[in-house]
């Protein structure tokens, strides 16, 4: 079946908070997007909280995180070989979505029929990568593992190793799902989310993601966002270690708060896409499809997974 998220009653509970959480990662993809526009315009929008006017197009974020909601519903788990196959088929249908240059020699690598292992290894001169592509499209997952958070983090190892095999991008994927996992246990305590970076700190691997979301924790919730950017970084980067943490201090002090959590998440600026996007995915699976803007969803590009 091909269709969009909004309007699937999906019977499986896992699949169906994969997609309110692709809802909410492609939304925040989306209206993240709009900022890259002209300095006047957007001064102007964050001023009147504006949004801008629609349609508001999704990018490579969206993309991939649809081809994990698709392999979720075929196999039931990270099937990395049919994951692999799945985001090469879905790049070479639809190319032009601001893939980074790194993934889109990746992808044509794998769909000319270079395995993926040797493709994600012998990517930037064999360091692999540790862009913040595995993260980016992860949130999803979490969800479908609700309240089991390690087995989020495995499966989100599994998922970054096909484009990102440099430890620091697999970090930030772990991080962001078992953020995700958290917010969309429905048993978790409601209210502020310092509990979210507690967890995420605990099953994310040592290293300079890790690292991250600890200043993040101890920054605290009420610091500005410039603070926070200056502390934390903001994607500018592209990098793993750049982008997870800010996005999961936003998150964490926003998270039963859609609309805010990104506008705050924007103010940062940065790649501004990509942190929309993460955030969007988890905070959207906190609140549910209920919590996401129906204004902004009709904003959105239509988007259709094949499940
Ligand atoms: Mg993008």
């Amino acid at each position: 079946m091909n269709t969009g998220p909004s309007d699937r009653t999906a019977p499986d509970p896992r699949l169906q908070r994969a997609l309110v959480s692709l809802e909410g990662l492609s939304v925040g993809d989306a209206f993240g997007e709009t900022f890259f526009a002209s300095a006047d315009a957007i001064v102007k929008r964050f001023e009147q909280r504006r949004p801008a006017p629609p349609p508001w197009f999704w990018t490579d974020d969206t993309a991939m995180a649809i081809g994990i909601v698709e392999v979720l519903a075929k196999c039931g788990h990270i099937d990395q070989d049919e994951l692999a196959a799945t985001f090469a088929r879905n790049h070479a249908h639809d190319p032009n979505r601001g893939y980074g240059a790194g993934a889109r020699q990746i992808l044509r690598q794998i769909e000319i029929g270079m395995r993926w292992q040797a493709a994600s290894k012998g990517a930037f001169s064999g360091a692999g990568s540790l862009g913040n592509g595995a993260a980016m499209r992860v949130a999803p997952l979490g969800a479908w593992h609700a309240g089991n958070l390690a087995e989020a983090a495995r499966e989100a190892a599994l998922s970054a190793e096909i484009t990102h095999s440099h430890p620091e991008g697999i970090a930030g994927a772990i991080a962001v799902a078992v953020a995700a996992a958290w917010a969309a246990d429905p048993k978790r305590p409601r209210g502020p989310g310092a509990a979210m970076l507690d967890v995420a700190i605990d099953l994310t691997p040592g290293g300079e993601v890790r690292a991250g979301i600890e200043r993040a924790r101890n920054l605290g919730p009420d610091m500005s966002v410039p603070t926070a950017v200056n502390a934390l970084g903001n994607g500018l980067s592209i990098t793993s270690p750049d982008t997870v943490p800010f996005v999961l201090w936003n998150a964490a002090r926003r998270i039963d708060d859609f609309e805010d959590a990104l506008w705050e998440t924007a103010t940062g600026m940065g790649d501004v896409d990509t942190t929309c996007a993460m955030v969007g995915g988890i905070v959207g699976a906190a609140v549910g499809r209920a919590g996401i803007p129906a204004d902004w969803i009709a904003s959105r590009e239509p988007i259709a997974v094949i499940c």
